[in-house]
């Protein structure tokens, strides 16, 4: 039985002040929340602030939005997996769709900050998904397993048995637009019955979340679906209620 998960990706928003009351407020409404993982991935500056804002409380995990592939050094305006363990990360999100098209990250720098997250003790969650042109062309299947199989190379099936997978059609990211539960559903299945063709308990057991407009009226529907553990949620995580109205509908 896989444990759902919601994760709330916070982007470049926020600040002190914010931090603390949202945190607070996730903390304050989690109430039957237990059965879902809750994970809050705050911009890097602000997590020491969520970390001293949860007060040591682990019912709620925080990780970052990515990392760079190097442990230290001469790398400015870079964050490597031992500082965000560091700050109390458990999780990092590797290959958004935005690092991916904002700032030009390949299937093979994602398969790479996949390895050192891991390698640094912490689990990667990678978002994978297709543009609208690629999806109106027939190839939303070609990019995710190009995607994916660019992880496998580098890490190799086994070590997809400590991660988290998130589906993101990009054209449904803070556009409003979702995949419908069956759309999603077909993305996930195929994702999970090619991992699985390699190893069915790694499969079986992966924990394959979808992005993209995710909130409080579609989550159920969605999560509902036979392989869609959770979500990967942006906008609807900037506030308590929509964010806690997700979790509820995945616990
Ligand atoms: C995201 O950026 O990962 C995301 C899913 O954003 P939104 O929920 O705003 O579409």
């Amino acid at each position: 039985m896989r444990r759902p998960l919601v994760a709330g990706n916070w982007k470049m928003n926020g600040d002190s002040q914010s931090t603390v009351s949202l945190v607070n407020g996730i903390v304050d409404g989690r109430g039957d929340v237990t059965r879902a993982e809750v994970l809050i991935c705050p911009p890097y500056i602000l997590i020491p602030r969520a970390a001293d804002a949860l007060n040591g409380r682990d019912d709620i995990a925080l990780g970052a939005q990515d990392l760079d592939i190097n442990q230290n050094g001469a790398f400015t305006g870079q964050i490597s997996a031992s500082m965000l363990v560091d700050a109390g990360c458990t999780y990092v999100i590797v290959g958004h769709s935005e690092r991916r098209a904002i700032y030009g990250e390949s299937d093979q720098d994602v398969a790479e900050k996949f390895r050192v997250a891991q390698e640094g003790g912490l689990i990667p969650v990678l978002c994978v998904g297709e543009t609208l042109e690629e999806r109106e062309s027939g190839d939303t299947e070609n990019v995710v397993a190009r995607q994916v199989q660019a992880v496998i190379d580098v890490v190799g099936i086994e070590n997809f048995d400590n991660s988290v997978i998130a589906y993101e059609p990009v054209w449904a990211i803070g556009t409003g637009k979702t995949a419908t539960p069956e759309m999603a559903q077909e993305v996930h299945k195929f994702i999970r019955d090619m991992l699985s063709a390699l190893n069915k308990d790694i499969a079986d057991q992966l924990r394959i979340l979808y992005g993209g407009s995710m909130n409080a009226g579609n989550a159920e529907s969605l999560i509902g679906m036979t392989d869609i553990d959770g979500g990967l949620i942006g906008g609807a995580s900037l506030q308590p209620d929509s964010f806690l109205a997700i979790c509820t509908a995945a616990n």
